[in-house]
């Protein structure tokens, strides 16, 4: 059933469920759907009592995810436009050649294509960037593991795809998602999502233990958060 309260001038939006259970549980989810379930015994009215008594947490869950949500203005794929990696500005060229090849070089995004249609050089970029993230990514991972040693955390199995909602997500099975658009961000700011996907496999919620484990192993977590909502907002 879907519900709704006030807080304050927001609005949740909440879907709700009876279950046989003691106490009430209210879920986040990354798409900032919230889910609360409720005592099957339990009154309704008792129930939005207590979603409106941790609706500021609510809010605060919901901005997290929020700030993981990328939005990249549309690209055209032609010479001259601006694109990014690793946090720094290229300007795209793209040149007939009877090769496919993309380098970074010196400012320069160069796409040596075949085919220089837009559509075949996003797709040659597309493959470009997810290439370098395989590597960087996986490379990132191997320097920062060391840091979780004393939780002997096995070395996730990395995923990369292109999301819209997200920057990242993990399974308690050891598995890390990563967005291939963080490519375009700065490496501080790829360390960060992986950081934390890695403290999330040390304490699964976001609790205080959590968010301390995230400042011991990156002190500056906010600098670098920050700059990954600048860099692809
Ligand atoms: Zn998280």
């Amino acid at each position: 059933m879907r519900h709704q309260i006030h807080f304050g001038s927001k609005q949740i939006d909440f879907t709700l469920e009876y279950q046989d259970r003691k106490s009430l549980g209210i879920k986040v989810r990354p798409d900032s759907s919230v889910q609360v379930l409720a005592p099957s015994d339990s009154m309704e009215k008792e129930v939005f009592r207590k979603v409106r008594a941790k609706g500021y947490w609510i809010l605060k869950q919901i901005a997290h995810f929020d700030s993981f949500r990328p939005a990249t203005p549309p690209r055209r794929y032609i010479s001259g436009e601006t694109h990014l990696y690793l946090g720094r500005q290229y300007k795209l060229k793209v040149i007939a050649d009877t090769e496919n090849i993309v380098k970074a070089y010196r400012g320069q995004l160069l796409v040596y294509a075949t085919d220089t249609s837009p559509k075949a050089v996003e797709i040659q970029l597309h493959q470009w960037y997810r290439q370098r993230a395989l590597i960087i990514f996986d490379e990132l991972l191997d320097e920062l593991l060391p840091k979780f040693r004393k939780y002997k955390i096995a070395k996730p199995i990395l995923s990369i795809r292109s999301m819209t909602k997200r920057w990242g997500s993990c399974t308690p099975g050891g598995k890390i998602l990563l967005n291939l658009e963080l490519i375009k961000a700065p490496k501080g700011s790829i360390e960060y999502v992986m950081i934390h996907e890695l403290c999330h496999l040390v304490y699964h919620s976001h609790t205080k233990a959590f968010f301390d484990l995230q400042t011991r192993i990156l002190p500056d977590c906010k600098k670098w958060k920050d700059r990954l909502e600048y860099i692809l907002a």
